[in-house]
């Protein structure tokens, strides 16, 4: 690699798997016929994904020569093995002795190396958007500014906020839950369609009338409908005042989507499970969505911002993905997005992020209705013990 050596060099990189235990499983309790297996995952039978019972992360630690530290994080809620064992056997030792301070160009390098072997993506992009997200924060801490500066400066110091599922297991439940929500200052609600009982349709026309006309309403369709099933379910949805239909058919199906953006009259929403801006490019030229979710734990802070150029290329709104972490990639996510002309929404994990408030340091929030952009050096925030003492061994 043509990467530099110098005195301010990468000295060691770690990575930590983290568990944390829940009470009421990720999309809520258990469903007839879901049980857990002996690895502690269950398959939803709604969207046929596997999911464990249990919160986890991949936290990455890049320590440099003359003490500064980054903190990454990336996806480690099924097979964090996986990324571990890139990260300690394919990344680290090439990375030490390295300078760190071109996070974008140390990117694409990362990426170079294996794109010959068809690795686009998966769990090799997941290991780079960890090694990323640490290596911009070690940037920022070095100069002593936030990854906001970094990127050209911020635009939103708070972003408006959605809360997301509403994890209960009874529809009365949920309008309760999507109620106390409301009155807490949030403007907006997104139910998951694969846990509705009685199907989207039922599940919003019962949100509607608990929450009145004020409030919005998004449905994450969880990638489960062709095409022309997706176009008929969106348009029985519009009546009740739908802001968003997130992942109306599969991740494969371009075209389809497509033609359900092409004809529906609200805007769809999609892209959490795509991890470069190649992989989001022919989304954007077939006009595919309204509304773009990258999620930063699975892109990085690279491909996130030119994910966000994009965005303005195409006049297409931002609104970030969040999910299960302990905190270092939001943070990273509310940096970029905060840099962003686009940005409309930030998604709030609240069974998240309001358990682990004590994972990290520094100002992030969210609170009333909207984030607040963490204001320290680099990230932000950094992991506290109390989330280290989760690390497996
Ligand atoms: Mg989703």
């Amino acid at each position: 690699m043509s990467l530099k050596a110098n005195n301010d060099a990468i000295e060691r990189i770690e990575t930590f798997v983290i568990q944390i235990p829940r009470d009421t499983p990720y999309l809520g309790p258990l469903r007839a016929g879901e049980a857990v297996n002996r690895a502690g995952y269950v398959v939803r039978r709604g969207n046929r994904t596997i999911y464990p019972v249990t919160d986890r992360s991949l936290l990455l630690r890049i320590t440099t020569r003359d003490g500064i530290t980054g903190w990454g994080e990336t996806y480690g809620i099924v097979a964090p093995g996986a990324v571990r064992e890139l990260i300690a056997d394919v990344v680290a030792p090439i990375l030490e002795g390295h300078d760190p301070t071109a996070p974008a160009a140390i990117h694409d390098e990362l990426y170079d190396l294996m794109r010959v072997r068809g690795y686009f993506g998966g769990f090799w992009l997941d290991a780079l958007a960890a090694v990323d997200i640490a290596l911009w924060d070690i940037l920022g801490k070095r100069l002593g500014v936030p990854v906001s500066t970094l990127l050209g400066g911020r635009r939103h110091d708070t972003i408006p906020a959605y809360v997301s599922g509403l994890p209960a297991a009874t529809l009365p439940e949920r309008c309760d839950l999507a109620r106390h929500w409301i009155a807490q200052g949030f403007p907006a609600v997104k139910f998951a369609a694969v846990v509705a009982d009685d199907g989207a349709e039922a599940e919003i026309a019962a949100l509607r009338r608990a929450l009145g006309e004020g409030p919005r309403i998004m449905a994450d369709l969880h990638w489960k409908n062709t095409a022309p099933e997706a176009i008929r379910l969106i348009r029985r949805m519009e009546p009740h005042g739908l802001t968003f239909a997130e992942a109306p058919c599969a991740p494969e199906d371009i075209e389809g989507v497509a033609l359900v953006a092409r004809s529906v009259g609200v805007p769809v929403a999609l892209g959490e499970e795509l991890r470069t801006a190649h992989e989001w490019l022919p989304r954007f030229e077939r006009r595919c969505m309204g509304i773009a979710q990258p999620e930063m734990g699975r892109t990085g802070i690279t491909e996130f911002a030119r994910i966000g150029s994009l965005c303005d290329a195409f006049h297409v709104a931002v609104a970030p993905h969040a999910t299960i972490g302990v905190g270092v990639f939001l943070a990273a996510s509310l940096q970029v997005a905060s840099t962003l002309s686009r940005t409309t929404w930030h998604e709030y994990q609240h069974s998240v992020f309001d358990r682990g408030r004590a994972f990290v340091t520094g100002d992030m929030d969210c609170r009333a209705g909207h984030w607040t952009v963490p204001t320290g050096a680099g990230l932000g925030v950094e992991p506290t013990e109390a989330v280290l003492a989760h690390a497996l061994p």
